[in-house]
């Protein structure tokens, strides 16, 4: 039985699956994967330090002190 899970493991398949590129959804290129181009990784890289990627803090803390018990 624990055979059979061993032959499974050797069944993967070793290409990739083609994934979009995040930025406008073209099939990524190789080179610049996962983007589709150079332009398309600076946009990304540029959302990253502008800071667009941030989470927006929960303003949870500042609802609590609404709370007038
Ligand atoms: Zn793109």
């Amino acid at each position: 039985m624990t055979e059979e899970t061993k032959k499974s493991g050797s069944n993967v398949a070793p290409l990739r699956a083609p994934r979009p590129c995040p930025e406008c959804g073209r099939p990524s290129h190789r080179e610049h994967y996962p983007f589709c181009s150079d332009r398309c990784r600076n946009v990304d890289l540029n959302r990253w330090l502008s800071g667009s990627y941030a989470i927006p803090v929960a303003d949870d803390e500042s609802k609590a002190d609404d709370d007038d018990r």
